[in-house]
């Protein structure tokens, strides 16, 4: 249990007039959550937990992440209930995925119970934030970061672990929009042993080298194969990817080169719940486009905190191009969306536990 200390700020921001024009990661809120860690300070080394009014940090020029990038995030989201409860979905799986991204990076975890409260703490404080319009939330970015004045190539010894608020808009302005997905076949994202199953910025950075090409071929993501065969498929971006193909579902196993999303782990569970076949085993990229040509190919979605799901309508790999659906929003993606955003908006009765209440709006 973690003693946070409160400053309020003395003045607040003006918060957005207009709810739709939000977008994502723009705008951050009133205040902050900090603590430090410092390996000889006794206990478990972290101290100092507080919430206090948005800042730029002062950093050593030479300390650790600037350098060798020893840092890792989490995302999450706040809701709006219509009876104006604020509430989270899943923290918990976000605390014990963090702990294993931190253990990868050698990066001092943090209680699972104590990443929850700090969560719940901040989100409490700058609760006005959350949006009241539709599909608008509130995004929840917690991270560590090596703040050791130092260039040797080793473990800080001295990391902050902050989190801060961004009010963002509906993913979807105007509905479910299908997108366009170019296949990666030269670049990797992951491979065995690497730090693929953690959620750090290194990942990200080594990635945007494939969303600038997709991009200029005017696809809007980048789907990444194995690292070793350039062949299975594993995840889209910032989202792990689904195939729906003659009735069943197939997905990427988490065996350290995926990312474990929670959005996907909660799919996977409403698709059993429903009666599909799961399968999470590895998928070529020929058999995908295969099936594509086959007309067995139903439906494909990527799925992650941001955007719930998101229907895929057009695969490009290579010279090749498989249209999916005739480009419409497949039945099961539209029930996936449609059940995951109901439980986390509280429009729809949470029967498997996944919400966490914060306090009234
Ligand atoms: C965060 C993330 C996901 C999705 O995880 P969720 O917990 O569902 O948001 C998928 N892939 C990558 C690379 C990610 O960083």
């Amino acid at each position: 249990m973690l003693d946070i200390k409160i400053t309020l700020a003395e003045t607040l921001k003006e918060k957005p007039a207009d709810e739709s024009k939000l977008g994502f990661g723009k705008i951050f809120t009133d205040h902050m959550f900090v603590m430090e860690y410092d390996k000889d300070y006794g206990g478990t080394g972290w101290h100092d937990a507080r919430i206090e009014p948005y800042h730029p940090f002062t950093l050593d020029p030479s300390c650790s992440v600037l350098h060798y990038a020893q840092e890792v995030f989490e995302g999450l989201k706040a809701y709006r209930t219509p009876d104006n409860r604020i509430q989270l979905f899943r923290p918990e799986c976000n605390a014990r995925r963090y702990q294993d991204s931190c253990d990868r990076l050698c990066i001092p975890q943090i209680p699972e119970e104590d990443f929850v409260q700090a969560v719940k703490a901040l989100v409490e404080v700058d609760k006005d934030w959350v949006p009241h319009q539709e599909g608008a939330t509130l995004y929840i970015r917690p991270f560590t970061f090596a703040t050791m004045p130092q260039l040797g190539v080793h473990a800080s010894t001295k990391y902050t672990f902050c989190i801060i608020l961004s009010p963002s808009g509906a993913y979807y302005a105007t509905g479910l929009a299908p997108v366009r997905i170019y296949v990666e076949d030269e670049y990797i994202r992951a491979a065995p042993g690497l730090t693929g199953f953690a959620k750090c910025g290194g990942n990200y950075a080594a990635s945007i080298k494939s969303a600038e090409i997709a991009e200029a071929l005017g696809y809007s993501q980048v789907l990444w194969l194995d690292g070793v065969e350039h062949k299975y498929v594993e995840e889209v971006g910032s989202m792990n990817i689904f195939f729906k193909i003659d009735g069943k579902i197939y997905t990427a196993p988490c065996t350290g080169t995926v990312l474990p999303g929670v959005t996907r782990r909660s799919i996977i569970e409403l698709c059993k719940d429903w009666g599909y076949e799961v399968i999470e085993d590895k998928l070529a990229i020929d058999d995908v486009m295969k099936a594509g040509h086959d007309g067995k190919l139903e439906e494909v979605f990527g799925s992650g905190t941001a955007a719930v799901v998101s229907p895929v309508k057009e695969l490009k790999y290579e010279k090749d191009v498989v249209m999916i659906g005739d480009g419409k929003i497949g039945p099961l993606t539209q029930k996936l969306y449609d059940t995951m955003t109901g439980i986390q908006w509280g429009k729809i009765e949470d029967t498997k536990g996944w919400i966490t209440p914060v306090c009234m709006g």
